[in-house]
Parts: C-alpha cells; structure tokens; sequence
C-alpha cells in the first residue's frame, strides 16, 4: 500500500480502546500505526507475573462481553478464534463489619431470596428495583453510550428521541443514593447498590440516580472472565490488529500532535515526525491538550472537571486457600459516606476503607500455584495530587489489613508471600491518566454526559479521541463503544 496521508491513521496509545479502533480502522481500509509508550498493549489492563503467580494488573471485572465480541466481527473475524470467557455462577461475596455476609449468585430471583432471607427487603422489591436499573439501561444504551452525544444529526434517531423523552423516568434529578433509599430501607442493602458508583468512579451520594443502571449490568447481563483473565483481552485485540496489518510501535513517546492551519498533519514521537491525514488519542484528554498540543486552544471547562477516583493496590501471592472468599469479594466500611468524602473532598485515604479482595486463581488456574492464591486487594483512593504515598503506604496496608483480618477472624498478613504495590502516582505515570483517576471524569454531576469530551476534535479536522477520558466514559465496554464512535466518523469524513 502507498504511504499515502490521506489513507493514514496515527494512533496515540495501546490501551483497550486505542487497540480495538487500530483494527477497526484497519478492516475499513485504513493504513494503521500504533504508538504506545509502553512496551506492551493494554495501558491500564496490564499483566503482573510473579513467582509462579499472575495478576491482571487494572480491570477484573468483565461486563458487557458483547461490546468486545462486535469489534472482532464487525473486523469479519469471530472472537471465539482470539478468546474465550465464562459466566460468572456468583458475582461478588459481601462482608460487613456487623458480620453479614451476602454471597450473591448471578440469578437475580436467587439473590433476591437471598437479600429477603439475610435482610427482611422482600424479594418483590429487590426484583423491582432491579426492573428498575433494566429500563434506565434500555432508555440510555442507545443515547449515552452507542453514538456520538456531539453530532445533531444522532438525536434524530427513533431510540435517541425515545431516551431523551423519557428522561424524566432515568432520575436525572436526584442521586443514586435517593433512587436506591426509594425502594430499600436496610442500611446494607442501600450499601451494597451505592457500591455500584464506584464501577466508574463516582460518588453515589452526588452522582444522578441514573447511574442505577449499574446494577443491571451485572444482575441482568451477567459477570464474566476470559479463560486467561482479564489481559486476554487486549492479547486478543492486539492479535486481531497484527492480522489485519496494523503497525504497532512499542517503547515510543508521542510528544507532539502536529497540525498546520486546521488541519492535523501527524506526530512527532521520539525526535521522528510522521505524516498523517487522521490522528487519533487514545491517551488521557487532559495529557492530550496539555502536552501533545500545548500550542492549541484548550476545552478548559472540559479539562477542569473533577476526575474519577483512583485506587490503590496491593498484589499478594498468599499461602494457603481462603474458603470464604470467591472471584470478587467486598469488605465494607462501616461509614461508606465518610469513606466517599475522603475520596473526593479531604484527598486523603480513609482509615476505614471498603477493601475489594478479587482473586482471578479461583477461576483461572494458572494465576496461583496450587494450594496458593492471587489476591489483587483494592482500595478506591483520591485521584493523586500532592500526595506521598510511599509515606502513607504502610497506615494504608494497616487499615486494609485490620478491616480483613477483623472480618475473616483470621490472619491474613502472616500469608502474604509478596506484595507489589500500584498507588495513583503509579497509575498516573504508567498510563498517563491524569490525577491516577481510573474512568477519566467522574459522573459527579448530572450533566456528567453531556460534559465529557467529544470524539473529535472541533476545531482541527482530522483529531479525533478515544478512550476512558472521552465520550462516552471509561470501563471496558464503554471504551469499546468509543471505538467504534471513532472509527466510524473517520471513515464517514
Ligand atoms: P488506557 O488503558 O488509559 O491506555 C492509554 C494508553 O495510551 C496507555 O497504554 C498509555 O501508555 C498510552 N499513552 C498515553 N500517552 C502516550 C504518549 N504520549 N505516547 C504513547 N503512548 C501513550 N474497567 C472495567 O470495565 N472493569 C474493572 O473492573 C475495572 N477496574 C479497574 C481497575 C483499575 C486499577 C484501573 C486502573 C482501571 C479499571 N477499569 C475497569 C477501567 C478500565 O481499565 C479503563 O477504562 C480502560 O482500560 C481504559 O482504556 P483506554 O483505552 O481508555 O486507555
């Protein structure tokens, strides 16, 4: 094929997003490179080998399979040739600090007889508000996450104007936490659905009840894990891209976005410039505008926008089998609105963090040598600023060990045969995902939405952007979904 501009696409960044759109620009025709200042694909679903142990590094849980599955097909390609997942039977066991333990199985009447036999909700309640979450999903799939939010000519579509007219029924108007107080009275149930804030980032007690569509997704669609965990997934976009004939440039920095008038020209990585018609970011939008383009007019409204929280992670490999725990485990804190304001107002841990234990071993065999475990144990963390966390790593490994060992009434240090640590400074440097924050934007806001940055560029043709930071937000599927958004306004340019 010419090295012709015009039937070029610069692509900034592996991550999921950056890796599926390098396909599907490849199947429409499109001469395809890939720069990815990492030397592996992925960005934030990273792999951590240890001592005969495995870690999926960022995401472990995986939604929405269909949304990876389309960009293998719509390549021509079945996804089943590059992996395969199963359902999860129990999508996450729940211990809190009264001693209730909640194990939830993927068939939602099940764990609606399991709510009203644990907590007194009746089942019919829990079925509706679960009815509830289905039909905000109904009504926003098509509007929110299926097409560009920024093209007029999208809100003339049947299911767009549906959405929009009933926007009403989506409880924009009140928070998560009052759309969830509307059905559940006990204190550990209206817990465990705020919980489902933090699936993007966000804080249920500010974040519109329309994010009550969460729940759905696990409840009604299913939780699942690729065979190998979760890295399969971008080993298997990364395959599908190398088949098709993408370039893939690892170990390389892109400094610069190179325009002329209004019009993209190309990239500048590593001291070298290439030419190109059509450059798309995959990296964070605030790093995008800030230093690949520091010369541009920036959106400053878009990029001020508070950002989703961070995390902080251990990785051990443990001795020994814990019988209580499952794939995706939770360990409440006791105060879960002083945990958020930590997050988003002090920027400072909370003593009493909700501590995520998700062992991928339990499904995955080759993750643990036998006998042994992986637990990946996550606490949500404030997006990182100018904190030291090497200086409160050791009060963060107390809290989160005290909440374990006081709830599972067993030693759980004494097992740790490594650890590995990703704080939000890690994050922020490995991926360059501004502030640490894990799903770029926080929903925060009721206009959250409407208030993410466009797939495009308005002011310089040919710039277009693709990923967790951008429309229509982060999370593997919505990632998938900005793909395609992308890789269809580039070919219809
Ligand atoms: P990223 O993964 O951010 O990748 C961007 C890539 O661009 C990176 O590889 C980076 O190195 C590269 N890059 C940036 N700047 C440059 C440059 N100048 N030159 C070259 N390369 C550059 N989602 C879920 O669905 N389920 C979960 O359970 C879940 N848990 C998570 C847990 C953690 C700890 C983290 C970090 C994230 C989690 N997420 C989860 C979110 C999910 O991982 C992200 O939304 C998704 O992976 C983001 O993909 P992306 O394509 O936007 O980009």
């Amino acid at each position: 094929m010419s090295e012709n501009p015009a039937n070029k696409a610069l692509v900034i960044g592996a991550g999921l997003s950056g890796l599926a759109l390098a396909a599907r620009l490849a199947a429409k025709g499109f001469q395809v490179e890939v720069f990815e200042q990492n030397d592996f694909p992925g960005g934030k679903a990273g792999l951590l080998r240890r001592e005969g142990f495995v870690f999926d590094t960022g995401p472990s849980l995986f939604t929405m399979p269909a949304y990876v599955d389309e960009v293998f097909r719509d390549c021509g390609k079945d996804p089943r040739d590059y992996y395969r997942y199963r359902k999860l039977e129990t999508l996450c066991n729940y211990f809190y600090e009264d001693g209730t333990r909640l194990n939830v199985p993927a068939d939602r009447n099940l764990f609606a007889e399991e709510v009203e036999r644990v907590s007194g909700e009746k089942k019919e309640t829990v079925l509706r508000f679960l009815d509830h979450s289905a039909r905000i999903h109904s009504l926003t799939e098509e509007v929110f996450i299926r097409k560009s939010l920024h093209r007029w000519k999208n809100y003339f579509s049947s299911p767009v104007l549906r959405g929009l007219l009933s926007i009403g029924a989506i409880d924009t108007g009140i928070t998560m936490e009052a759309g969830i107080r509307r059905y559940f009275r006990d204190e550990r149930l209206v817990q465990l659905f705020c919980r489902y804030a933090t699936y993007n980032g966000s804080d249920p007690y500010r974040a519109p009840g329309t994010l009550n569509v969460i729940p759905h997704l696990e409840y009604g669609l299913g939780a699942y894990m690729p065979e190998g965990g979760i890295s399969d997934i971008p080993r298997a976009l990364y395959r599908l891209g190398e088949e098709l004939g993408v370039k893939f440039r690892f170990g390389t920095r892109v400094e610069k976005i190179r325009t002329e008038g209004k019009q993209v020209k190309g990239i500048v990585a590593d001291g070298v410039s290439y030419d190109a018609d059509t450059v798309v970011s995959n990296a964070d939008i605030w790093p995008s505008y800030r230093s690949l383009m520091p010369g541009e007019e920036a959106p400053e409204k878009i990029l001020s926008q508070e950002r989703s929280s961070s995390a902080f992670i251990f990785y051990w490999g443990m001795d020994g089998q814990t019988e209580e725990l499952d794939v995706h485990n939770i360990f409440f804190s006791s105060d879960y609105r002083e945990e958020f304001r930590h997050l988003f107002e002090s920027g400072q841990p909370h003593s009493d963090p909700t501590v995520y234990v998700h062992l991928s071993s339990r499904v995955c065999p080759g993750h643990a040598p036998s006998g042994k475990e992986n637990w990946f144990v996550m606490i949500n963390a404030p997006q990182h600023r100018e904190q030291d966390w090497e200086t409160l790593l050791p009060e963060i490994r107390r809290s989160v060990l005290a909440k374990l060992e006081g709830i599972l009434k067993r030693p759980v240090e004494s097992r740790i045969l490594f650890e590995e640590t990703l704080s939000p400074l890690d994050i922020e440097q490995r991926t360059s995902s501004h502030g640490g924050s894990l799903y770029g934007t926080s929903s925060n806001s009721r206009f959250a939405a409407f208030l993410r940055h466009p797939n495009f560029s308005s002011k310089i043709k040919g710039l277009y952007f693709c990923g967790g930071s951008v429309h229509p937000g982060g999370g593997i599927p919505l990632v998938m979904a900005s793909a395609k958004i992308v890789a269809d306004l580039v070919s219809k340019s």
